[in-house]
């Protein structure tokens, strides 16, 4: 069995493996990443012809971005859970809103890829030529699969796409299966790090937003509007159902995906019950009324680009008594590293910011540990790993994690994109 990196390696994002046995190939997702000056890149080509199925880990566009590519002149099969594509539309959508110019399929292509779909829920087995397919939770984002694959030759393969081991507000942690892989590809975004506890970081987030609120000043926190909103908003509406919190931007129709496929949830009851207290935005007028309120703004973008993050950051930023707390991951160049780093961003033009500016780790990776930990499970067949998704101080520093645990028997690959390996 030969696994091709397309994408991935020594790199987050753009994830892209195909994994070859006799005459059926697997393509493990396809996705994007961007370059320094926020371009879209893509993962090497693939000829659609020379794909027997696409796995679709989850929805983010670093695994799924590039996919509708192979559906312009090509319908291979896919697979998926149902609210991966669900989520995955709204992303695609917004991808092309600002992306049209470089990208050469529309939202066509993307329905195209979604009829070719064969749904699967977490545990359910596909059968077909004698391969065997199963998903399980991997507690990243809503629908987000571990791969379990079973080659026609009967060779079993492991692809973590990403993933948390940690219970959340919103999520279970992953759920590996008891089954004996001998290939695992593995994730390595925190490879080389551990993420403080949980519920340390939690309390220093409801500590700011108090501490805010009591002299009256309003906290914003811009958030990925897939999965860590909805986990703020969780937790603030859970732990201070006093405070009142406003969601706005793409937030609210992502929420509504989470709320139809609920099942997938680690409290769907609780789930429902936060979406019925928090508030939503729906306009111009709602968002001058809470700017001068003491209250909690979860808004998108993420990272400041764009969206009504950007638009609260400048009407916040001078009031000294305002929070902003940063919840995602900043990427280098971004206006929320700006932001953290430079305490200004000359992009938006807003000056000095003198509101508080707070980072926390709320990251939805597994660190170091957890990732040794799910692999240690398979110690007993575990014959290759190939670490992919994380830059290269990360993943040489996971190679070394894991040698520890699972001794030298194994082979660990480190692979560059472009990069074939020879698995057993
Ligand atoms: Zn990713
Ligand atoms: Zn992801």
């Amino acid at each position: 069995m030969k696994i091709k990196v397309l994408g991935g390696g020594r790199e987050v994002g753009r994830a892209a493996y195909l994994v070859e046995d006799g005459s059926q190939r697997f393509l493990l997702d396809y996705g994007v990443n961007f370059d320094e000056r926020d371009m879209p890149r893509l993962p090497q080509h693939v000829r659609p012809v020379d794909v027997s199925g696409l796995i679709v880990s989850h929805a983010h566009l670093d695994h799924v971005g590039a996919a509708p590519y192979l559906y312009i002149t090509g319908r291979p099969k896919a697979f998926s859970t149902k609210p991966t594509l669900e989520v995955a539309r709204l992303l695609t959508m917004d991808f092309l809103k600002l992306n049209a110019a470089v990208i050469e399929y529309d939202m066509r292509e993307f329905e195209n890829l979604y009829d070719n779909t064969v749904f699967l829920d977490y545990g359910e087995t596909y059968e077909e030529d004698g391969f065997k397919l199963v998903f399980a939770n991997a507690g990243h984002i809503i629908g987000s699969s571990i791969t379990y694959l079973e080659t026609g030759s009967g060779r079993r393969l492991m692809y973590t796409g990403d993933i948390n081991d940690r219970e959340t507000w919103t999520l279970p942690g992953a759920e590996t299966l008891e089954t004996g892989v001998e290939t695992v590809i593995v994730e390595s975004t925190y490879g080389g790090r551990n993420h403080p506890p949980r519920h340390v970081v939690e309390k220093r987030l409801l500590e700011i937003v108090e501490e805010t609120i009591d002299r009256k000043g309003t906290v914003l926190i811009p958030a990925f509007s897939v999965g860590r909103s909805q986990e703020i908003a969780a937790l603030i509406a859970s732990e201070a159902p006093y405070i009142e919190v406003y969601l706005d931007g793409m937030i609210k129709d992502i929420t509504d995906i989470y709320l139809r496929y609920r099942k997938y949830l680690r409290d769907p009851a609780l789930f429902n019950k936060v979406f019925e207290t928090v508030n939503f935005v729906t306009g111009t007028r709602d968002r001058k009324k809470i700017i001068n309120k003491p209250c909690v703004i979860i808004a998108s973008a993420g990272m400041l680009k764009g969206g009504p993050s950007v638009y609260y950051l400048k009407k916040l930023h001078q009031n000294p008594r305002n929070s902003i707390i940063m919840v995602s991951y900043q990427a280098p160049n971004s206006n929320g590293h700006k932001l953290l780093e430079a305490g200004e961003i000359p992009e938006l033009e807003v000056g000095r910011v003198n509101a508080r500016v707070e980072w926390l780790d709320f990251s939805s990776h597994a660190g170091q540990k957890g990732l040794v930990d799910i692999l240690s499970r398979y110690k007993s067949t575990v014959r290759d790993i190939i670490i992919v998704h994380g830059g290269e101080e990360e993943a040489f520093s996971l190679r070394e994690a894991i040698l520890e645990e699972l001794g030298s028997d194994v082979r660990i690959h480190v692979p560059n994109t472009g990069d074939e390996i020879d698995v057993a």
